[in-house]
């Protein structure tokens, strides 16, 4: 247990700063995400050290597939989350409560960093599996060694953070991949508990500082899948985020408290074909390997990376980032290494 940053004291409760809930937390009582605890009138993180989850991971499977293909990532994760998305298909860490968990290992940022080190070829450090906004302190403290050392800091997040630590985040992270769960107020606040426009203004932030940034949209049948609310989505993220930001269109399977049927392959294709008319980087998860698994030149289709599940080609792009058929400047800058 540490003491968790952001927070204020407001009589005798604590302010949560964090994220965007703002709990306000009595003595002995712990914020919406079960892991940030008030006592003696400090607010603590109760997952400072405690790992629930640690693998070696290719970084395809955070995902992110235009950030240093076909290395491998240490990744990390604890228990807790800021969103209760009835859907969560990592409900089994994100739901718990510290109480209810008796796996995690104990290891403070500094044994992360020597462990991420000692792997030959290791891209860097990874903050997955769960929400890591609710495991913020270890997440920053690791990640300020990491930048020292020179590996490079992924967070994999659903965007519920408030302004501050977000800009302090940017400050120490390499790449960003994001779930943009619905373009839908109301979907957001009935089934995620959370709010649609704090992860918009999260998408901006990141894309604003320059930060390699991917989306992630779990494509859920009769929850989010409209094509209307679908192509809305497509225009913001075209309009303020660019053409160039690869989107995932993950393929739902019941999970948690969802009994809704896996979403059909069909769907998600048809969702890949309108966003691919528009943004030119769109991939497809939790599907058989298709044409939405590999990434293509937008100018002339070549294959540029050959994906085969998780076996990669870097096949059809120069060293200087361009296509190999057609000579477009194609603009990846994590692909290769620099010239
Ligand atoms: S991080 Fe947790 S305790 Fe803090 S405001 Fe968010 S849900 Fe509440």
């Amino acid at each position: 247990m540490t003491e968790a940053y952001y927070y204020s004291k407001e009589e005798d409760k604590i302010r949560c700063l964090l994220c965007p809930h703002n709990c306000l937390i009595a003595e002995n009582k712990a914020g919406i995400c079960k892991v940030r605890h008030n006592s003696d009138g400090q607010l603590h993180s109760n997952v400072h050290e405690e790992i629930a989850a640690i693998h070696y991971d290719p970084i395809e499977k955070k995902p992110l597939y235009h950030f240093f293909p076909g290395k491998n990532i240490l990744s990390i994760g604890t228990i807790g989350c800021n969103l209760h998305c009835f859907f969560c298909q990592n409900f089994q860490l994100s739901q718990c409560k510290p109480s209810d968990y008796h796996e995690s290992i104990i290891l403070d940022p500094q044994d992360i960093v020597e462990k991420a080190m000692a792997i030959p070829g290791n891209l860097g450090i990874a903050y997955t599996y769960n929400e890591p906004t609710v495991f913020f302190e270890l997440m920053m403290d690791t990640a300020k060694l990491a930048q020292q050392t020179g590996l490079k800091n992924v967070a994999i997040s659903n965007g519920y953070i408030n302004k501050e630590p977000l800009q302090e985040l940017i400050g120490v992270t390499d790449a960003f991949n994001i779930d943009l769960k619905a373009f839908d107020e109301p979907f957001y606040q009935k089934f995620t508990g959370g709010k649609l426009e704090p992860v918009l203004q999260s998408l901006r932030m990141i894309y604003q500082a320059g930060r390699h940034l991917e989306i992630t949209f779990l494509a859920i049948p009769t929850l989010n899948d409209s094509i209307d609310s679908f192509r809305k989505m497509i225009d913001w993220i075209v309009n303020e985020l660019g053409p160039d930001v690869p989107l995932h269109i993950s393929r739902y399977f019941p999970a948690w408290k969802s009994e809704l049927p896996p979403t059909s392959a069909q769907s998600i294709n048809e969702l890949a074909d309108i966003a691919s008319k528009i943004l030119r980087y769109v991939y497809v998860g939790n599907m058989n390997q298709n044409k939405y698994s590999s990434t293509h030149c937008p100018n002339c289709g070549n294959i540029l990376i050959d994906r085969s599940g998780y076996n990669i080609r870097i096949c059809g792009i120069t060293i200087d980032s361009f296509c190999k058929a057609c000579g477009k400047s194609i603009g990846l800058p994590y692909v290769m290494p620099p010239v």
